[in-house]
């Protein structure tokens, strides 16, 4: 049975364009890429001594359950150059997991949907381009709504 997620991408070393692509290129038959939002440029959020993102929506469908999802999604980071970092800061290339269908789920590894979706414009910026009207299933609002929240203040269309 094939799921529906929504997954958030987020570079801000190298050449971040490119580690978008090949994040795209990059994910398997299991993750199957079906629409991707515009790309953003984004101020620094959480350690604000650092270069600004490129942050990116993707769609996809995927047999995968949630944890074997990330697991794969994490080895896809390393697999892309992806070094340790401190939190919040540089990064070659960032992957998360907004939602998945309409589940509810926190294991302690994994929270989804993702725990901060709601209040990062960086994330719901390019989400509100591809999923407006999917209903966040705990806050149950609309995406639209969440942006329209959010202070969106520096996040750019990238061109
Ligand atoms: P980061 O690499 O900073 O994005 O943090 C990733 C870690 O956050 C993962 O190893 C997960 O254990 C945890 N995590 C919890 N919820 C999520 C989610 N919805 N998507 C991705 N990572 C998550």
């Amino acid at each position: 049975m094939n799921h529906i997620v929504y997954l958030a991408l987020g570079t801000n070393l190298g050449d971040r364009p490119a580690n978008l692509r090949a994040a795209i290129k990059a994910l398997p038959p299991s993750i199957f890429h079906r629409q991707s939002s515009s790309i953003y440029e984004t101020p620094p959020w959480g350690v604000e001594d650092q270069p600004s993102f490129l942050n990116m929506a993707v769609k996809c469908e995927t047999t995968l359950e949630p944890e074997p999802l990330l697991k794969r999604i994490k080895e896809l980071e390393v697999q892309l150059g992806r070094q340790q970092s401190y939190h919040w800061g540089p990064r070659l290339i960032d992957l998360d997991i907004l939602f998945y269908d309409d589940l509810i789920l926190n294991t302690g590894q994994l929270t989804i949907p993702h725990p901060r979706l709601h209040e990062r414009a960086f994330v719901l910026v390019p989400l509100a381009e591809i999923a407006p009207d999917f209903i966040h299933p705990v806050l149950k609002k609309s995406v639209k709504e969440l942006a329209a929240n959010v202070n969106t203040e520096g996040i750019e269309l990238w061109k």
